[in-house]
């Protein structure tokens, strides 16, 4: 530990949150020495960046070789290791390579891990890195039928992009994408896993909206026939993959013609079972399944019993914090994340953390939440950064604009989905009235209203609305005199608020 190299600032993680928060104090500092230590040769860069209203962002994402960042930045040292341990009180690093390095400050931005619901079964996978992705495209073409576990936005990537493979997909929640849609856009979206048939849009105005049970426990089925990509699989690994991770991989399974997905609404998973454990199972009896013909078994807590070729686990993340975690104090969230304060400080001194490894423990603006996501990883990585160099300089710093109002942009089914503060209702309770706007095919817009004020908003579609609703959200004006017209499509509504 004596010859130990110091670094006026170490970030660790070649992310987008590590990667934005090196580049920004770089940039800042330009006689410091600064170091990125991360555990792969590449690093992950934000790419045509574009402000799209005062919160919503838009960039492509690529994975580069370090030696762009060294080329930028000569006071920037790129450290290829993972990190093995951490002192927070003698501010030291250890990396699996056997050295040690110094740090005045830290920034740990090391993502997450797929949470598997099972950690050590070979027929279970996750979808996390470059790696496994390549993993699953190349178990995939030997694959006719798959079991899907997960209702977030991974599972909706696959269930929409995997062909040539039958997929039972098991979803605990009574309607697809929970985590970013209530049941109404998931009857918007299911018609996309149907044939594509040339169809007119049909407006259908339905201003008041309940949300209706669907039918608990029963199966849904569709078919579609997609054209083949032809395209060659990524070749390097790395950090978290993010939008648009499958473009460039062919998810082909190992039958021709489009894909079938039959969803399993409000189940879990029960039980694993080999072809040999099946045989003196009870669940052999019950299951129609021809026994010994596939590799692997799954039972659900609706009672079914599937066999598949393999099962993909896309139930959530685990923060990477288990290196940093021995002989130091770090307060850890319920989710597992390092808690950070709104100055993107850990419970350790001068050490921060940004991205998917931190949880944002501070008073959070009632219109922002705390998503996983490209976007939140890109803004903290960044206002980590700036609240580093306040601290250095001894200047104030306040929490940045972004985390005012929650705001995305995402793609899925090939619909543009934008997503404004509290778009399920989060944390609302009872307290909230829906407003939604549908045309089959084409578009569907759901406001969120609390108090006669606009709280959230999901917009699927070309509906060119979202900087006009994230003005109403960031003003709070008051809308009751509006009623149902706020959703009219007759009325221009961006010149109605102008
Ligand atoms: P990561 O990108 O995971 O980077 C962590 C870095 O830390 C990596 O470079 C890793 O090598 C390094 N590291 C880890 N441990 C160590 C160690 N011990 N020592 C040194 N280095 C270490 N988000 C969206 O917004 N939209 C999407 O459509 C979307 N789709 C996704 C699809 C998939 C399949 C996945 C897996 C994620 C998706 N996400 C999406 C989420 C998004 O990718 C993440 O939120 C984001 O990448 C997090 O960035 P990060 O920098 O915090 O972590």
């Amino acid at each position: 530990m004596e010859n130990k190299k110091t670094f006026k600032f170490v970030v660790v993680g070649g992310g987008i949150a590590g990667v934005t928060c090196v580049e920004q104090l770089a940039s800042q500092f330009p006689s410091a020495d600064l170091a990125l230590i991360t555990a792969g040769p590449h690093i992950k860069a934000v790419t045509n960046y574009k402000q799209v209203s005062r919160t919503l962002e838009e960039f492509g994402v690529e994975e580069r070789p370090f030696t762009v960042l060294q080329k930028n930045y000569s006071n920037l040292t790129f450290i290829q290791s993972a990190v093995k341990a951490l002192d927070a009180k003698s501010r030291c690093l250890e990396t699996t390579d056997g050295k040690v390095y110094g740090y005045e400050r830290l920034c740990i931005c090391t993502g997450a891990r797929p949470k598997l619901f099972t950690e050590d079964n070979p027929y279970v996978l996750g979808i996390r890195d470059t790696d496994s992705a390549q993993d699953f495209q190349k178990r995939l073409s030997q694959a006719k039928r798959i079991v899907l576990i997960g209702n977030g936005g991974i599972a909706l990537e696959l269930v929409h992009e995997v062909q040539g493979c039958e997929m039972i997909w098991a979803i605990k929640d009574k309607a697809i994408g929970n985590t970013f849609f209530d049941a109404g856009a998931a009857q918007f979206l299911i018609p996309s896993l149907e044939a594509h048939k040339a169809q007119k849009p049909v407006p259908c105005k339905r201003p008041r909206y309940t949300v209706e049970e669907t039918a608990g426990g029963t199966s849904h089925t569709f078919t579609a026939d997609r054209n083949h990509k032809e395209n060659s699989a990524p070749t390097q690994h790395g950090s978290a993959l993010g939008p648009d991770w499958h473009e460039g991989i062919v998810l082909q399974g190992a039958e021709q013609g489009g894909h079938r997905v039959m969803v399993e609404y409000q189940c879990e998973v029960e039980k694993i079972f080999t072809p040999t454990d099946l045989l003196s199972s009870p669940e052999r009896v019950s299951n129609p399944e021809t026994v010994g013909s596939w590799p692997v078994y799954i039972k659900l807590s609706n009672g079914k019993t599937y066999g598949c070729d393999f099962i993909v686990s896309a139930t959530g993340v685990v923060p990477n914090t288990d290196p940093f975690l021995h002989g130091n104090n770090f307060a850890l969230a319920d989710d597992g994340g390092l808690q950070v304060d709104d100055q993107m400080r850990t419970s350790e001194s001068d050490v921060y953390a940004a991205g998917d490894v931190c949880t944002a423990c501070w008073k959070h603006s009632p219109l922002w939440q705390q998503m996983r996501l490209w976007t939140q990883a890109r803004q903290m990585g960044w206002h980590a950064a700036r609240c580093m160099a306040a601290h250095v300089l001894s200047e104030p710093i306040e929490l940045d604009f972004c985390f005012e109002l929650f705001s995305h942009i995402t793609k899925f089914f090939n619909y543009k989905v934008v997503l404004l503060g509290k778009f399920n209702a989060q944390g609302l309770g009872p307290n909230y009235e829906l407003l939604v706007r549908c045309t089959k095919g084409q578009e569907y817009v759901k406001v969120v209203l609390s108090g006669g004020r606009m709280v959230g908003a999901v917009l699927i579609g070309e509906t060119d609305l979202e900087e006009t609703f994230e003005n109403l959200i960031l003003n709070q004006m008051d809308l009751t005199p509006y009623g149902e017209d706020l959703l009219n499509p007759n009325i221009d509504i961006e010149d109605y608020f102008d």
